[in-house]
């Protein structure tokens, strides 16, 4: 609006034209022209294409408040901060105006004083939309002053009456007027402090110390909570409940495909590493696969849920665990395999809640869902039939040793001596390099194990495949 020579008072401004529009039309009418230019709406936002996207867009066109139901690690914070790309680049507002006053319709005290003085004169500035989302994490402790505001006790020091607005101290919600006001948790916001939201948003006005003041508010308030707590008879307030236009439900990846494309574009990465790195294909799928294991799996706590960030972090543990070992024993290039993945258990463990309360028992639980998963995987990969011929050699008396410490040189004779195993290997392995053939071969013989046709010995760190 208006860039090549930006308004600086009242009387510039409407002297370009500017027309006032609430954050509902404002968003509603950039939503809706850039859907007609075909732009993505959510830009980084995977999986969700056909199932929580949409109901946004139905939602904000209808002008509607959202609540946003979901487990933890759904990107829900990450959408309700994309929600402000919907907003004018930048708007004005009545400078030094607390509550980002409209200089056409000033809400607050001051501002109307200040324009009855100096008319259009009255000074603005332009406010980007980066700064107009607010939010908040609901807890118990949190207090009406946080959220709406207290009575500054200066200004009443001062000589001013506490039911003159002038003598407000703004919280949270005022200050985000005419702009995006996200509550995380919302059900664990105490009742009283729901009454006063309820009255703020629906009524445009609030009791601050007994006294009832005029705020009409120009507010977009979004809220995320767990489905479990939000269905919880008695946790929110109807009249709240009924406020939000929306219930849009968020879910975990539903393809293995997308968990690995969410791991991608969020693992951490570092710009220092001059050491190569690289992640087989089926070494992503397994560490896809065990979180996938893990949301339905029985002995965790599925209200709780288990984020993408299980899989990120256990993707960045073995990518580590590989750059240890190469770095240690001086390999070329750092490729995560089989013997690397019990490290899981430390990137692991805090992200997800057991259902019952022994301590031993976690461990079990993350080596059973990493078995099953690197089976799925496996078996996705092989028929179990293609491996006669290596297991005959294994009945014949062949073993082999792996380790995590292992160097990829050792595999290669191994390789050598078994007749048909690079056939095999060859079918998961891009290049010929020794460090890529040793994740391959790994990969084979735990899942010759899992599928119960090989013997798997443990002595010391060395873990001994055979018949
Ligand atoms: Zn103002």
């Amino acid at each position: 609006m208006a860039k090549q020579k930006k308004a600086k008072t009242i009387g510039e401004l409407k002297k370009a034209g500017y027309r006032p529009v609430s954050i509902r039309e404002e968003m509603r009418r950039n939503l809706i022209a850039a859907l007609k230019k075909g732009q993505k709406i959510f830009p980084g936002i995977i999986g969700f294409d056909d199932t929580v996207i949409p109901q946004i867009i139905n939602a904000v066109i209808s002008g509607q408040d959202i609540i946003f139901l979901g487990e933890r690690g759904q990107a829900k914070s990450r959408i309700m901060r994309l929600m402000v790309n919907l907003l004018d680049e930048e708007i004005p507002v009545i400078k030094g105006c607390e509550i980002n006053d409209d200089p056409f319709n000033p809400i607050c005290r001051a501002c109307r004083e200040m324009i009855e003085k100096e008319g259009d004169d009255t000074e603005i500035v332009w406010m980007p939309r980066s700064e107009r989302y607010g939010e908040k994490l609901a807890t118990p402790d949190i207090a009406i002053n946080d959220l709406i505001g207290d009575v500054d006790p200066i200004k009443v020091a001062e000589g001013r009456y506490l039911s003159d607005e002038l003598t407000i101290h703004y919280g949270l919600i005022p200050r985000a007027n005419r702009g995006i006001f996200c509550i995380n948790e919302l059900p664990d916001l105490p009742e009283r402090l729901q009454v006063g939201l309820f009255n703020l948003m629906e009524e445009g006005d609030v009791q601050i110390r007994g006294y009832r003041i005029r705020l009409p508010l120009d507010v977009l308030l979004v809220a995320s909570a767990n489905p479990e707590d939000y269905t919880n008879r008695g946790r929110i307030i109807t009249p709240l409940k009924d406020r939000y236009g929306a219930q849009v439900k968020t879910h975990y990846p539903t393809t293995i495909e997308d968990e690995i494309t969410i791991v991608e574009a969020e693992r951490r990465q570092f710009s220092d590493d001059d050491l190569e790195c690289y992640v087989p294909r089926y070494m992503k799928e397994i560490i896809a696969e065990i979180t996938h294991l893990a949301r339905s799996s029985s002995d965790i706590n599925q209200r709780s849920g288990v984020s993408v960030r299980t899989s990120i972090a256990n993707y960045e543990t073995v990518l580590s665990n590989a750059i240890r070992r190469a770095v240690t024993i001086g390999e070329k290039v750092a490729i995560p395999r089989i013997s690397d993945l019990p490290y899981i258990q430390a990137s692991t463990g805090g992200k997800i809640e057991l259902e019952s309360f022994e301590e031993t028992k976690e461990d079990k639980v993350i080596s059973d869902l990493t078995r099953r998963a690197v089976l799925k995987v496996f078996n996705r990969y092989y028929d179990i039939d293609e491996f006669q011929g290596i297991i005959n050699q294994f009945n014949g008396g062949f073993s082999v040793e792996t380790s995590d410490t292992r160097p990829a040189k050792a595999y290669i004779s191994i390789a050598r001596e078994m007749i048909g195993l690079t056939d095999m290997t060859n079918r998961v392995v891009d290049s010929e390099r020794p460090e890529e053939l040793a994740a391959a071969m790994e990969f084979a013989f735990e899942g010759l194990h899992l599928n119960k046709k090989l013997n798997k010995s443990r002595s010391g760190d060395k873990t001994i495949y055979g018949k």
